[in-house]
C-alpha cells in the first residue's frame, strides 16, 4: 500500500485521547482533558432543542446564520468596541478547531514561516505543517510564562506569514498583558505578518487580568482575525460552534477554505448560541466568578499537598511542578503514576512543547469541575502522597 500523508502519519494519537482512555480504564477522576462536567445554560439548550424540532434543519448560509453573525458582531462591539459588519466580517465554523484549520489553510503558502508560542495547543503544529508552514517556536517557561523579547525577535523574519496567538492561553493559563500584546503587534507590523488569535477562553479571566484582543491594537485590525468558541463560553464543548471575526477581505479569503471543509454548521446550534451571546453581564460575571473560585480552591489544595503551582490568570487549567512533591521522573511518568495509583488524571505539559529543551516536570490539571469532584480528586492525591511519605 502507498504511504499515507507524511505529516499526519508522524503524529501519534492526541494526548487528550490517550490520557482520557487511561483515566477511564483506571476509573480515575479525569482532570486531564479540558471539558466542564456541568452542561451550559438550560435556556440555550432548550432553544437548540426547539430549533431541531421546528427547523430550519437544512443547510444554513455558508457564512453562518444571520442570527449568529449579528450576535457575534454585537458581542465584538459590546466587549471590545470592535465594529464589524455581520454580512461580511464574521464567519461561523464547526468549532474553533475548524476555524484554526480554515485560517491556516487560507493564509499559508508552502514555505511560509509561522510564529508559534510554546507550550501550544495540540492541533496547531499539525495544521501548520499540513498547510506547508515552517514553524518558528518561541518558548514560554513555567512558573511565570514570561514572553522573552529576545526569543520573539529571533523567531520573526520577513518570511513570517503569520503569528498564531492563544490568549488566554492553553495550557499555561496565561493572559497576555497590553505590553506583551504591543510587542507582538510591533513584530507583526514590522514584518508585515498576519495574526490568527485563538481567543476561545476570552471570557474566563481572573482577578485584575482582562482579555484584550490583539485586533484592537493600533494598525492590527486589518491583519488580525480572532476566533471564539461557544464550547468554552457556554460550557457546551460537544457542540463545536466557533466564529471568526476579521476585516472583510481576510474573512472572505478564509471563507474559501471553510466552504470546502465543512461548508456549514447545524443551524439550530448556531441560533441557540446567538441567543447565548446576548446574555446579560450577570451571566459573564458568574462564569468568571465560578471559575475563579474553582481555581482558588484547587490551587490552595494543591499547594497544601506540596505542589508548587504556576501562575494562572485565565482559562480553566492550572499547572503544577511535580518536583515539589519529591518526584524525579518525567511528567509523563508522573501522570501515569497518579492515574493508575492515585486515581486522578492530569496531562504532562511536555506534550504541548515541540522544540528541544522543554520542561518535563510540570503537569496540567483542568479545574472546570463540580466542587465535590475537585474535592474527591484532592482527597485521592492527599491519600496517595501521604501514603508515599
Ligand atoms: N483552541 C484552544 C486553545 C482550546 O483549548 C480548544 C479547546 N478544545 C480549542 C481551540 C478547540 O475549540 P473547539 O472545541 O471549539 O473546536
Ligand atoms: N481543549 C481541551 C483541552 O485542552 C480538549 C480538546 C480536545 O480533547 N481536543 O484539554
Amino acid at each position: 500500500m502507498k504511504q499515507t500523508n507524511d505529516v499526519l502519519a508522524g503524529f501519534g494519537t492526541t494526548v487528550f485521547e490517550v490520557m482520557s482512555k487511561l483515566a477511564m480504564e483506571n476509573k480515575a477522576i479525569n482532570l486531564g482533558q479540558g471539558f466542564p462536567d456541568e452542561d451550559g445554560p438550560e435556556d440555550i439548550r432548550a432553544m437548540a432543542a426547539k430549533g431541531l424540532l421546528e427547523g430550519p434543519n437544512q443547510y444554513p448560509p455558508m457564512m453562518g446564520t444571520m442570527e449568529l453573525r449579528q450576535a457575534v458582531a454585537r458581542s465584538n462591539h459590546r466587549f471590545y468596541g470592535i465594529a464589524v459588519q455581520p454580512e461580511t466580517d464574521i464567519l461561523v465554523t464547526s468549532g474553533a478547531t475548524e476555524a484554526l484549520n480554515d485560517c491556516l489553510m487560507a493564509l499559508i503558502n508552502p514555505g511560509d514561516e509561522v510564529v508559534l508560542l510554546e507550550p501550544l495547543y495540540d492541533c496547531y503544529l499539525p495544521l501548520v505543517l499540513r498547510a506547508g508552514g515552517i514553524p518558528k517556536f518561541v518558548r514560554l517557561d513555567p512558573p511565570h510564562w514570561e514572553l522573552s523579547e529576545e526569543r520573539l525577535r529571533a523567531a520573526f523574519s520577513d518570511k513570517t506569514k503569520l503569528l498564531l496567538l492563544n490568549s488566554p492561553m492553553n495550557p499555561t493559563g496565561k493572559v497576555f498583558t497590553i505590553e506583551e500584546l504591543q510587542l507582538l503587534a510591533d513584530m507583526c507590523l514590522k514584518h508585515d505578518a498576519y495574526a490568527v488569535c485563538d481567543e476561545v477562553y476570552e471570557h474566563i479571566t481572573f482577578g485584575l487580568a482582562r482579555h484584550i484582543p490583539l485586533a484592537t491594537l493600533p494598525g492590527m485590525g486589518d491583519r488580525t482575525v480572532r476566533i471564539g468558541s461557544a464550547g468554552k463560553t457556554f460550557s457546551l464543548t460537544g457542540w463545536k460552534v466557533g466564529y471568526i471575526t476579521g476585516c472583510t477581505e481576510l474573512v472572505g479569503k478564509i471563507a474559501k477554505a471553510h466552504q470546502f471543509v465543512t461548508f456549514t454548521t447545524p443551524p439550530a446550534l448556531q441560533n441557540a448560541v446567538a441567543f447565548g451571546l446576548d446574555k446579560d453581564q450577570e451571566f459573564y460575571d458568574d462564569l468568571q466568578d465560578s471559575m475563579q473560585s474553582k481555581r482558588d480552591f484547587f490551587r490552595n489544595a494543591l499547594n497544601g499537598i506540596g505542589f508548587e503551582t504556576a501562575d494562572c490568570d485565565g482559562t480553566y487549567f492550572i499547572n503544577a511542578d511535580i518536583r515539589a512533591v519529591g518526584f524525579d521522573g518525567t511528567d509523563v511518568e508522573f501522570c501515569q503514576e497518579i492515574i493508575t495509583k492515585a486515581g486522578v488524571a492530569a496531562l504532562p505539559v511536555s506534550a504541548f512543547y515541540a522544540s528541544e529543551g522543554a520542561v518535563k516536570h510540570f503537569i496540567r490539571f483542568c479545574f472546570c469541575k463540580r466542587e465535590d469532584v475537585l474535592t474527591s480528586a484532592i482527597r485521592r492525591l492527599e491519600n496517595f502522597f501521604e501514603g508515599n511519605e
